[in-house]
């Protein structure tokens, strides 16, 4: 054993007390993380952090440990409302309660309610009524509720502990108002946990309005790394038999569970049904889908009823999917950080994995862009190429019907707005 591993720490030297060690045994986590060992004790002594910290990290137990330690060491009659979570994504939001429903295995009583759109505002209120001891959420449904329903305003006076999680990202898609209306309502005697992939000037100037005094937690010296577990690669293709490439990468990789990256919605959506078309389980995952249909597609692919997932960047921050064998860029990300948060869904917590960037005559310049940032120079994938373009006929057969049943479907759609439109016209016209 080297000098490192002898002084890791354990989490019971990290201060947590006996009920909390339990949870921690419970969820089968045998030692902390960095970002672990360094927040927890921190947290525990109620001090604000701001925590600069990787996708995969560990990050959520970091924040929830401590939080519950608090929590327990209340009275149980001020127990509600005690701790706000805000999210960028409804998925991210509704990840951390999964975790908090696991820790509730383990301590009973634990009750949290996740607020996030696209979900029946009635029967959060309803939940909201019970007095939940955790509220999770993203920002413009949590804002909601404090505008809207009996009560809220004022029970959030009792809440002792918020994590701005993703603070990037929640800049990055512009929730700045709502999170200062938060602010603003919340009592300023709280601890405050900060976390952000990056530091940017909108991130500094949020940890400015909302923490007192932080302690700053940086998990890696280096801005933007992928971990060692991990093997990257690049395959460079000509564009025109990129699905060809893919296909013949999917038969080398038989088996194994895949996420595919595509840029866009309709990307998304068209490559899903040419691996249908072609007898691969794949399921989508885009931001066109409703809330209900994207944590059916996730909990699919979790519980391995789907082994390929086919997603556009909504899904590449910091969703715990477990065993992700391989990432598959099919485009390649626009913004390099991307590039991190995708291939992070593999190689998590230690395991090892696989990331394939497919690489075209117009993608080279994002390529490299993404080579600089990692400061690593990745190896080629090799590719048996007579087989890829025999593959590629075979897809674009498949595209060739697939663009077929979408053309039908949208015939379909544009008729009963047609007819939609004639009734009405025809009730005008009686009207008359
Ligand atoms: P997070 O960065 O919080 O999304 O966590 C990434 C993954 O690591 C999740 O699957 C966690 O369950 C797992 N994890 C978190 N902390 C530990 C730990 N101390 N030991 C092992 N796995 C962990």
């Amino acid at each position: 054993m080297d000098d490192t591993a002898s002084k890791q720490k354990t989490f019971k030297d990290l201060g947590l007390i006996p009920e909390v060690l339990k949870v921690v045994e419970y969820l089968g986590y045998k030692k902390p993380t960095k970002i672990q060992e360094n927040s927890i004790p921190v947290a525990l002594q109620k001090k604000d952090i701001i925590g600069i910290a990787q996708t995969g990290s560990g990050k959520t137990a970091s924040f929830l440990l401590p939080m519950i330690q608090h929590l327990l060491n209340v009275k149980e009659k001020n127990r509600a409302f005690y701790c706000i979570i805000i999210e960028p994504t409804r998925e991210l939001a509704a990840q951390v309660v999964e975790v908090l429903d696991e820790i509730g295995k383990a301590l009973p009583g634990l009750m949290s309610c996740l607020l996030v759109g696209g979900m029946d505002v009635m029967k959060q209120s309803i939940q909201l009524a019970k007095r939940p001891h955790v509220i999770v959420g993203t920002p413009g449904r949590i804002v909601y509720h404090i505008k809207n329903t009996k009560g809220v305003e004022e029970s959030i006076q009792k809440v002792k502990f918020l994590v701005i999680d993703e603070a990037d990202k929640l800049l990055e898609m512009d929730f700045a108002n709502e999170i200062d209306y938060l602010i603003e309502k919340l009592p300023s005697q709280r601890t405050t946990m900060l976390f952000s992939a990056t530091m940017s000037t909108k991130v500094e100037k949020l940890q400015r309005a909302s923490l007192t005094h932080p302690v700053k937690i940086k998990e890696e010296e280096q801005k933007y790394q992928t971990v060692d577990t991990l093997r990257q690669e690049y395959c460079f293709i000509p564009f025109k038999y990129r699905d060809g490439y893919l296909l013949s990468i999917l038969k080398e990789t038989e088996g194994k569970s895949i996420i595919i990256f595509t840029m866009k919605c309709s990307g998304c959506t068209k490559l899903v049904m040419m691996l249908r078309q072609l007898g691969y389980a794949a399921i989508p995952l885009h931001g066109k889908m409703s809330q209900q249909k994207r944590l059916i597609a996730l909990e699919k692919f979790k519980s391995g009823k789907r082994g390929i997932l086919v997603a556009t960047d909504v899904a590449s921050r910091g969703l715990d999917i477990p065993n992700v064998d391989i990432v598959i860029n099919y485009d390649c990300p626009l913004e390099p950080k991307d590039y991190i948060h995708r291939v992070g869904r593999t190689a998590r917590a230690g395991k090892s994995g696989y990331a394939i960037t497919l690489v075209t005559q117009y993608s080279i310049e994002l390529y490299q862009r993404i080579e600089t940032m990692i400061e690593k120079k990745l190896n080629e994938y090799k590719v048996n190429e007579k087989e890829a373009i025999a593959y590629s006929q075979k897809a674009n057969d498949a595209m060739r019907i697939v663009s077929q049943q979408l053309k039908e479907e949208a015939q379909k759609k544009k008729e009963k707005l047609q007819k939609g439109q004639k009734k009405l016209n025809e009730e005008e016209d009686n009207d008359e």
